[in-house]
């Protein structure tokens, strides 16, 4: 574990640093190489405004309108951060990344295969490191640091460029629901006939 001292971390930064408020970033990669150190910028990107991350959530949406009978509500994916570049001597020139991820997109119930809503925020707080540090020992069972008492989650960059999409993905998955349900006590589908259980009781139940 790493613990440094920074008095320029996400947390408490000047505003005089932000170049930048909200731009829109129009593609997932962001060139390292047009950041001044310590500068800061502030980015967003929408499904709504940018092809390259409702690419994204279309992989997650398992329920496609068309396909379904009933409304189900819209998907929907958000990002917003603020970038900004250090350098100092165990790091080298690293990148902190702080920001949220808003996502909402629909996905089958695992007992009777109904549309569920699923809305996921996550905050997010990443280092970014360059990747020849990857190879050193004390970066091989890390998977966070610690810097001016932020926890940071380590991730590698290479080519002087970050790619968000790898970040965003992991992000969702780790916080989507592995087991999702329409409801508690959903009845699943019949394993003979498979009517869903919840609208009809087929022959095949106990009892009926
Ligand atoms: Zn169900
Ligand atoms: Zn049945």
């Amino acid at each position: 574990m790493f613990v440094i001292s920074n008095p320029w971390g996400c947390m408490n930064s000047s505003p005089l640093e932000i170049q930048s408020f909200n731009s829109p970033l129009n593609q997932p990669v962001i060139n390292l190489r047009r950041l001044a150190i310590n500068s800061k910028k502030e980015f967003y990107a929408e499904a709504t405004e940018h092809d390259w991350i409702k690419q994204i959530i279309l992989e997650f949406d398992e329920v496609k309108a068309e396909n379904v009978e009933e409304e189900i509500p819209p998907s929907d994916l958000s990002l917003k951060f603020s970038i900004q570049k250090k350098q100092n001597e165990t790091f080298g020139e690293h990148v902190l990344l702080c920001g949220n991820i808003i996502c909402q997109f629909n996905v089958e119930c695992v007992r009777c295969l109904v549309p569920v809503h699923q809305k996921i925020m996550a905050d997010f707080n990443i280092c970014f490191v360059a990747e020849q540090l990857a190879e050193k020992s004390e970066y091989e069972d890390t998977l966070s640091l610690f810097i001016d008492q932020t926890g940071y989650e380590l991730y590698f960059y290479s080519d002087n460029s970050i790619n968000l999409i790898d970040f965003i993905y992991e992000t969702i998955a780790l916080n989507k629901d592995p087991f999702p349900l329409h409801d508690i006590n959903c009845k699943g589908l019949c394993q003979f006939c498979g009517e869903n259980l919840n609208k009809v009781a087929c022959i095949h139940v106990k009892g009926s």
